[in-house]
């Protein structure tokens, strides 16, 4: 990462606030996502098809259906609340695809996909000591998209609740990134201005651009790791050739602790 522009050693050093998101960004959610996939279909074999066809109907399935969640309000409702009735949904969708109408084997493969996604749900290495070190300068926080029950089962899961002064959740707060009254609440509850307030985000287009585009200073995490089931791509979300860019691109979050003097 080293030499970084001495333009951006001038503005990590107004940040007084780090706010972080949470999949992909402290702890491998596709990575989970992909070994949870892969034993709920192993254990519930479906007729004439092997474990990987049935991972990648799920991604075809998943990314046509995620898109347009948001625009399904009732769904969108329940998924704010809970996972449960979005995934199952989404099992039913991938089993319809390959001709199979069983609502009861969609239960036990969306029941055994949280719990083993769960169960492999892991911080990267370096993320604990990195937060715990900023957190001895730094008040903490998360910003995190998902359902209510999810969201705060992954930090339970991970043990890390204790490190964050403020965790915001966007099935809690009924919105998510990138809508700006988001990170306006993030900013409110540390009392800082927009420039003394970093976010650390993988998702350009939800933790990055927006934290942009509201001022604040900006590291934009991209691990080799990060791709779901669902990409095409064989690698992580690939740089954008123009419009707003981050203060920093990091491949580790440690990378961040000289910045911050931490
Ligand atoms: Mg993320």
């Amino acid at each position: 990462m080293f030499p970084v522009d001495s333009s951006v050693v001038e503005k990590f050093s107004q940040v007084k606030a780090v706010y972080f998101d949470l999949d992909d960004t402290l702890c491998g959610y596709w990575t989970a996502s992909k070994a949870g996939l892969r034993t709920a279909f192993d254990q519930n074999p479906v007729e004439g098809k092997t474990t990987d066809e049935m991972i990648g109907v799920w991604g075809q399935v998943f990314r046509e259906f995620s898109p347009e969640l948001k625009d399904q309000t009732k769904l969108f409702h329940e998924y704010l609340t809970s996972g449960t009735v979005t995934r199952t949904h989404q099992m039913q969708l991938t089993l319809l695809r390959v001709g199979i109408d069983d609502m009861e084997l969609a239960h036990s493969l969306s029941f055994a996909y949280m719990v083993e996604r769960d169960r492999n749900l892991k911080l990267f290495p370096e993320s604990l000591e990195t937060i715990q070190r900023l957190r001895i300068k730094y008040p903490l926080g998360l910003i995190t998209n998902g359902p209510a029950d999810i969201q705060n089962q992954e930090v339970d899961t991970l043990g890390i609740r204790s490190y964050f002064d403020n965790i915001f959740i966007e099935g809690e707060m009924r919105i998510g990134k990138p809508h700006a009254s988001v990170f306006e609440k993030a900013a409110n509850a540390v009392g800082l201005l927009p420039h003394q307030l970093l976010m650390v985000g993988n998702s350009f287009g939800h933790d990055i651009k927006p934290a942009i585009e509201y001022g604040w200073v900006t590291a934009w995490v991209r691990r080799d790791t990060d791709v779901p089931p669902s990409s095409a791509n064989i690698g992580p979300e690939p740089i954008p050739t123009s419009g707003p860019m981050p203060d920093l691109i990091i491949g580790d979050l440690a990378e961040l602790l000289p910045l911050l003097g931490a």
